[in-house]
């Protein structure tokens, strides 16, 4: 059925697409001068297609044979035949739904409405719990078949992905903090609309479930996160409570996850469930196509707070439909009920001053004192990944097998890990983080920047008590 829409030769399509060009084309010139008090985009008229112009996502699957290393041996291209195997398959039909949801309810055609080819990797790692945007590819692991199956299982988790990379190409949030919280929110607001469109399902009859299909039946829990009820998706003995905040009361201060990027979208996340649902029939096209229009449009900055996106959805609300519009009042009521604004205005609270528990980082000085022997503690620390999860282990040398004992000693003598705590950050890249006392060390480490062999270490020691 997905092949079906993605192969389908769409007129409209290719019209669409032409307008996605102009307006990022105009959408640049205007970006120069952007400001707070930039207008809310509108949508240019309509114009003719362009021969050529294409009408379809250019999909390549590739499979990474279970290895870390990216892109791997292509098993599917555009066109081509199913190919049996189900991760490669469903990424591939995942792809093309997520496509169809940008170019048929937004005119954008691919990530970068300019028919960016669609890259995804399969099969990533061994048992790997997470799936992953690194800035050019999408990537996905099979889990470990105890609590996760493969990522591409749920379609949401694949329009997720795939929308790190719209975000990344417009907005350009960072992933941090309060815009950090928010690129996870749009991730997860068009995943959700991605597999609602392709269901055919209004706001009222959707789950509003991020990731429901891979968690396998030892988990107590229905999804990893709910826009619906943030805080409810699970409450299971070994992955815990989902920590989501639905209201700004109980944002959470962490240094985690990159300062609980994955936590704190939970209350953005509900203010376009309560917009949508408010506002009734399908969520993408009335609340969805005033989301993308701030995503794409001028007023936006890469440090975007909650309250400025706020304001800038309502802007665009009135814009879409009129200043006392039943979508504006819908919007505007949605952030006050998750306290992001004050009711009756849409002047937001005061922001929330940024945390203080960034963990301070360095390794002490060389030739310290307390070289690690075999007594010494180690205190791993694993936080966000798509699920955003967190997995802690505090362990002594002498418990590990000699080789990974050895490995350890060797790194917090030489001081090594630091060279590993400023890198690249992917969305939904793990963080981790290494404690010791002797050597005294505190160290933050993305995932992106660790070689496989010291993030083999890290994940063999958090593995070791179970
Ligand atoms: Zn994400």
């Amino acid at each position: 059925m997905l092949q079906a829409i993605a192969e389908s030769s769409d007129p409209v399509a290719a019209d669409r697409a032409v307008r996605a060009l102009e307006r990022d084309a105009s959408l640049r010139e205007r970006r120069r001068g952007r400001s707070e008090a930039a207008p809310a985009p509108t949508l240019p008229p309509a114009s003719r297609p362009a021969p050529g112009t294409p009408d379809s996502p250019q999909r390549v699957v590739s499979d990474a044979g279970k290895a870390e290393k990216l892109p791997g041996r292509v098993v599917r291209r555009e066109g081509e035949p199913a190919t049996g195997d189900a991760a490669a398959d469903e990424a591939y039909d995942g792809l093309g739904a997520t496509w169809e949801l940008y170019a048929t309810a937004y005119g954008r055609n691919s990530l970068d409405g300019r028919g960016l080819p669609l890259l995804a990797s399969v099969h990533y790692g061994t048992d790997y719990d997470n799936a992953f945007w690194d800035g050019t590819q999408m990537v996905f692991g099979d889990g470990d078949g105890r609590y996760f199956q493969r990522f591409t299982a749920s379609l949401d988790v694949i329009g997720h992905e795939l929308t790190h990379g719209v975000t990344e190409l417009t907005a350009g949030l960072t992933y941090r903090g309060q815009p950090g919280a928010l690129n996870e929110s749009i991730s997860d607001v068009f995943g959700s609309l991605v597999r609602q469109r392709l269901l055919g399902q209004r706001a009222d009859q959707a789950d509003w479930l991020i990731g429901a299909d891979l968690l396998t039946d030892a988990v107590h829990g229905v999804a990893l996160r709910s826009l619906a009820a943030p805080g409810t998706a699970y409450d299971d003995p070994v992955l815990g409570k989902d920590p989501q905040p639905a209201h700004m009361d109980a944002f959470v201060q962490t240094a985690d996850d990159n300062g609980g990027v994955h936590i704190n979208s939970g209350i953005p996340n509900h203010a376009f469930y309560l917009a949508a649902t408010a506002v009734g029939g399908y969520a993408w096209e009335r609340v969805g196509r005033t989301w993308y229009a701030v995503l794409t449009g001028p007023g936006i900055s890469a440090d975007c707070d909650f309250a400025t996106f706020a304001r800038l959805t309502v802007d665009a609300a009135r814009a879409q439909e009129g200043e006392s519009s039943s979508l504006a009042e819908a919007v505007q009521s949605a952030w006050e009920q998750v306290g992001v604004l004050q009711a009756g205005s849409s002047a937001a609270p005061a922001p929330i001053a940024p945390s203080g528990q960034e963990p301070t980082g360095g390794e002490g000085s060389p030739g310290g004192e307390g070289a690690p022997g075999r007594g010494t503690e180690v205190l791993v620390r694993r936080t966000g990944g798509f699920a955003g999860l967190t997995r802690e282990r505090s362990v002594r040398l002498e418990e590990l097998p000699g080789d990974d004992a050895d490995q350890w000693t060797h790194l917090l003598a030489t001081r090594r890990l630091s060279a590993f705590s400023n890198g690249p950050i992917h969305p939904d890249a793990y963080c981790y983080e290494v404690r010791c006392d002797a050597p005294p060390t505190r160290v933050s480490m993305p995932e992106p920047r660790l070689p496989e062999e010291v993030r083999g270490l890290l994940e063999r020691t958090l593995a070791s008590g179970d």
